[in-house]
């Protein structure tokens, strides 16, 4: 495409508002002249287009951006805020700042504004995002993202995706995670395409962009799960996503049963990839490869991937069946967990294999099919050791099952049981323990059959939809 017609192409749109690339370019230049030499920034990051303005500002500027979660609790964005240090803090015009965040000077971003960008000098290694980790399985951890990585893990997600700059994406996530905004905002726009952010996400909002010509949904599977129950009564929502070009799925799991529905209705598979904050990409189903129900694909161009036995025996065979963790190497991987040489150094092998802590199988054509996390997932019960997930997805597959999630915890006889932890999909008439027990003995295998069921209203997720194990097992 000629400079020219870049500049006027709508880069992002969130809502009414949008900025053409040559509006971003104006808004973020000006931006980064404010910041420059700044080192860590904080961005108060909304859903809202100043927070891409601030964030692609910040990279302008050859500083490091520091995205904060506006839903967080006092307490995580006071360590959050100690942790990383910022000076500076961008926020949109009137966003009001939690009184933690007194002590920084505030930069209002204008997303109006026209500079340039500044002369710096900055390094592939220097880094470009400073991103705490979900908090999933302890506190959030601050890891820290070289621009090189960020490069790295979008251009082979450009190669698995074939993605260009005729994609525009159906937007819907928060901007304060690798999920929303290293693949949602800066992926298409180092690719040159388009962002239609929904501001919050709604099934009507993904059917009215696919429509008027939106090619791609990136959601987690909480999204996917809302979609699956709509397309029942919605056809216009099944069109429009049988039109989309790619459907991807991660940051969890995709329940096996949410995959079969949405493949029903609309004829589309929704493909899934697999990352973490540390590591960003690494593997997925490829847009021209089969995608298949629980399975996260392939590794990534430039990836190296392993299984390891406990004892740190990488396990060979692509049997689908002999479990182990899965390490990774490669440019993808971030620096260091800040301020944290201890957790940083226990993260990685001798040989420089990342440890992820997910656990998984292989199949006999090299996909990569995760059984769940080493610490929350993998129930050591009567001498076999099995995974939460696969008695998961059996549970989703019962009519009287909404939510399901499965954990273990001690037992005199068989060293750790099953418990299932059910939103029943009619409150009134929950299915019996009896029942669920026997639906997965049927399915899976008799020693797969949770031992108790408890009954909740709701599991505890976090803001990615992320199910917070440790809070279920801290209820009990
Ligand atoms: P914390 O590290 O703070 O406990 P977290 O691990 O949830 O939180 P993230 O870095 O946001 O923080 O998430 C990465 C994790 O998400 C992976 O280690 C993996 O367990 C899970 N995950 C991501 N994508 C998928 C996927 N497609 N299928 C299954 N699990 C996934
Ligand atoms: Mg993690």
């Amino acid at each position: 495409m000629p400079p020219g017609e870049v500049r006027g192409r709508v880069a992002l749109r969130f809502g009414e508002r949008s900025l053409t690339y040559g509006a971003l370019a104006g808004a973020a230049g000006a931006l980064a002249g404010r910041v420059r030499g700044a080192g860590r920034v904080a961005v108060w990051a909304t859903p809202e287009l100043e927070t891409a303005v601030a964030v692609t500002g910040v990279l302008l500027a050859g500083a490091a951006a520091v995205p904060l979660n506006p839903r967080s609790g006092e307490k995580e964005l006071a360590h959050i805020v100690s942790d990383s240090a910022p000076t500076l803090v961008l926020a949109a015009p009137g966003a009001e700042l939690p009184a933690g965040l007194g002590h920084l000077t505030r930069i209002d971003v204008d997303a109006s504004a026209a500079g340039t960008v500044p002369d710096t000098e900055v390094t592939d290694a220097d880094p470009a995002l400073i991103v705490y980790t979900s908090g999933t399985t302890g506190p959030p951890k601050g890891a820290v993202l070289s621009r090189r990585a960020l490069a790295t893990t979008l251009d082979a997600l450009a190669d698995a995706w074939q993605w260009t700059e005729d994609d525009v994406l159906v937007h819907g996530l928060p901007l304060f995670h690798v999920h929303g905004l290293v693949l949602g905002i800066l992926g298409p726009l180092r690719r040159g395409g388009g962002v239609r952010h929904l501001g919050r996400f709604s099934t009507e909002g993904v059917a009215r962009e696919l429509a008027a010509g939106a090619t791609m949904l990136f959601g987690v599977p909480t999204m996917y799960h809302r979609i699956a129950e709509a397309l029942s009564d919605d056809p216009e929502l099944a069109k429009a996503l049988g039109r989309a070009r790619l459907l991807v799925s991660g940051s969890a799991a995709l329940p096996v049963h949410d995959h079969e529905r949405i493949a029903a209705a609309t004829g589309r598979r929704v493909i899934e990839r697999y990352g973490m904050t540390e590591t960003l990409m690494n593997t997925s189903v490829r847009a021209d490869g089969e995608a298949r129900a629980g399975t996260v694909g392939v590794p990534l161009p430039g990836v190296e991937l392993r299984l390891v036995e406990e004892d740190g025996t990488p396990i060979t065979a692509y049997d689908g069946e002999s479990v182990g963790e899965i390490q990774v190497r490669g440019p993808n991987l971030f620096t260091e967990y800040l301020n944290r040489p201890d957790a940083t150094a226990a993260a990685f092998t001798a040989d420089g294999w990342f440890r992820t802590g997910d656990m998984a199988v292989r199949e006999p054509d090299g996909y990569v099919r995760i059984v769940g996390r080493k610490a929350t997932d993998l129930i050591k019960s009567g001498g076999y050791k099995i995974g939460a997930g696969e008695i998961e997805n059996a549970l989703l597959e019962h009519p009287g099952v909404r939510e399901a999630a499965v954990t273990g915890e001690p037992d005199a006889d068989l060293g750790e049981r099953i418990v299932a932890w059910i939103v029943p999909a009619d409150p009134e008439t929950p299915p019996a323990a009896e029942e669920l027990a026997d639906h997965v003995a049927r399915r899976l295998a008799p020693h797969k059959r949770p031992r108790v069921v408890r009954y909740l209203d709701a599991l505890p997720r976090n803001d990615m939809g992320k199910i917070m194990k440790r809070a279920l097992v801290a209820d009990a």
